[in-house]
């Protein structure tokens, strides 16, 4: 499509969890949308990410749609933590029984949006092609949808395969009877690790920062709990919208300090075999900001790995020690430690010695020659901000998203950004996103900016822009909190640090969700406190004759 653009209402980009509800969301408004898909069909996260052992690790019955009673009766997951490719059945069973792909151009990446200062509109292009001119931008991109690229010397005289966890062979790779390097030790390489090595001849773990992880206690979910829960969904769902992590976890009264140390490792004991991401975390009141506190769940994790890992050197290695407990995404597991026993896999801290180079062969570090017939990269993603910043942003006055971010993203509420009038984001840095339930999030904000979008219809407004006073003091907020927390010394994907030259900035919210929430629904009762409202422009009045 080339030549003049066509005209919607809203450009939607992305089609994953949030893409979809946004079509739904905008469409029951009324409003003309265009959406836009990198991938070849909707899923986002769960069409990428197809790694053996890919499955959510907030429970299934949590981790979907709230927004229909009849799609939350009628869907039944089988396992309390869902593989990917049920999530993806699931996701496409949402856009085929609300008819969501009809306005979406798969295999299209936008690659640019302009704001147009004399129309009040949004001129988005697009790697085919497209021109649409639409009112509304919505950023449905993702927090993890940019796999991040490995940057090693000599990665491309491998002889062998290379396969990154984000960007997963459809058909699959069966690893049997080849020696596999596995690089990357956060959630994607915990999830995968266990089954590749199951497989393969030889895996080697080549490992810089060890992780904490749990057991996720996966198991089928049992029919009776399902209908019991179906029967009480609206109430759950309640419930979960206002629980500081968008599911439903006990608040602790106590701190690890206030009680001895046979009440506290009977605590540990039971959040450890809760199998949820949350039970540890919340297993007192100040482990995320008290590092004494911290250091006993730390401390107990580590028991774990000592008593599970056959060889305490091994288990050594294993353990963390570079960050508090829950400041970098834990981990959900089954068997991750327990794999370290087996004769076949070897650990590598490349901590201690370095990768120095891939070559044709496999990977040199600075000890050692690993021949390799194939090497699996879990290295994560530039979160948050990566796929913002991949298509060029243009706002007022000619100014580009990747300057003004170019110290760190800078939002109010994690859903504007001043100077990008009628450019939404889902999920945004500045928001509680991935620290949270991303489906309640994901809900939130997209009911949140149709909302929005429907005040300014309703009024005949052309525009709204966050003010840059409110995206101040909103970042000043975020800041604030964060800094009342242990999680500005890790250095996470959180705070920018696994992205080379990333500004180091903690990008979520961790206030809590009903605190966001209550923010949000005050921004919108006071007519969008924070935010100037542009006037359509009235017609040019006929010339009198
Ligand atoms: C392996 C894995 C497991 C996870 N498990 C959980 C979990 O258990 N619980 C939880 O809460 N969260 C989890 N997450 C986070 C997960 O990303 C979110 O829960 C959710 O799927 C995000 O949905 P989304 O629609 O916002 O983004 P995505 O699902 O990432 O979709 C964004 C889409 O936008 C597309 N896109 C991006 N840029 C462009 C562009 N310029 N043009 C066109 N298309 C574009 C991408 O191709 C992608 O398909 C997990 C993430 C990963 C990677």
């Amino acid at each position: 499509m080339t030549g003049a653009p066509t005209d919607v209402d809203a450009v939607v980009v992305g089609a994953g969890f949030a893409g979809l509800y946004a079509h739904h969301r905008l469409r029951a408004l009324g409003l003309t949308i265009s959406g836009f898909e990198a991938a070849a069909d909707v899923g986002g996260t769960w069409w990428w990410n197809r790694y053996p052992g890919a499955r959510c690790d907030v429970e299934s019955m949590d981790y979907c749609y709230s927004f229909s009673p009849e799609l939350e009766q009628e869907w039944t997951w089988s396992e309390r933590y869902a593989t990917q490719p049920e999530i993806l059945r699931y996701l496409n069973h949402v856009a085929d029984r609300f008819d969501l792909r009809r306005d979406i151009r798969f295999d299209t990446r936008v690659t640019a949006a302009t704001w147009d200062e004399a129309s009040q509109r949004w001129d988005i292009a697009t790697d085919r092609g497209d021109r649409v001119s639409a009112q509304f931008c919505i950023m449905a991109t993702g927090c993890l949808s940019q796999a991040k690229q490995p940057e090693v010397d000599g990665i491309d005289t491998f002889g062998g395969d290379i396969f990154h966890t984000g960007r997963w062979p459809h058909e699959g790779v069966d690893f049997t009877g080849r020696r596999v390097g596995a690089i990357g030790t956060g959630s994607s390489g915990i999830q995968s690790i266990p089954i590749i090595a199951g497989q393969a001849e030889h895996l080697t773990v080549f490992q810089r920062t060890p992780n904490f992880t749990m057991p996720a206690k996966n198991a089928p979910l049992d029919p009776d709990a399902v209908a019991a829960r179906k029967a009480r969904a609206r109430e759950i769902r309640e419930a979960m919208r206002s629980s500081r992590a968008g599911v439903i976890v006990p608040m602790p009264e106590h701190s690890a300090l206030a009680v001895d140390d046979g009440a506290r490792q009977a605590h540990y004991e039971k959040a450890w075999n809760t199998g949820t991401l949350y039970g540890m975390v919340a297993a007192f009141n100040d482990l995320l900001v008290d590092r004494d506190a911290n250091d006993t769940a730390a401390e107990y994790v580590r028991d774990r790995i000592r008593e599970i890992v056959n060889d305490p050197d091994v288990a050594e290695r294993l353990s963390p020690r570079n960050h508090p407990f829950g400041t970098k995404r834990p981990c959900l597991d089954t068997d991750y430690y327990a794999t370290f026993n087996r004769d076949d896999v070897t650990l590598v801290d490349v901590r201690a010695t370095p990768i120095v180079a891939i070559t044709p062969t496999g990977i040199r570090t600075t000890a050692d020659d690993f021949e390799l017939d194939a090497i699996v990269f879990a290295t994560g993603f530039d979160a948050m901000t990566g796929p913002l910043l991949g298509p060029d942003i243009t706002g007022v006055g000619g100014v580009k998203l990747r300057d003004k971010w170019a110290a760190g993203p800078r939002t109010y509420l994690g859903i504007a950004t001043a100077g990008f009038p009628n450019f939404f984001i889902v999920t945004g840095p500045g928001s509680p996103s991935v620290l949270v339930n991303m489906a309640v999030a994901i809900e939130h904000h997209v009911d949140w900016i149709a909302e929005c979008i429907a005040y300014l219809r309703d009024r005949g407004l052309a525009s709204i822009d966050a003010t840059l006073e409110a995206e101040d003091a909103w970042v000043d907020h975020v800041n604030q909190v964060a800094d009342l927390t242990l999680f500005p010394q890790a250095n996470s994907w959180y705070m920018g640090a696994n992205v080379p030259g990333k500004p180091r900035v903690f990008m979520p919210y961790i206030g809590g969700f009903p605190r966001y929430d209550e923010v949000c629904r005050g921004v919108a009762a006071d007519d969008y406190r924070g935010f100037e409202l542009t006037p359509a422009t009235a017609p040019e009045p006929a010339p009198s004759t």
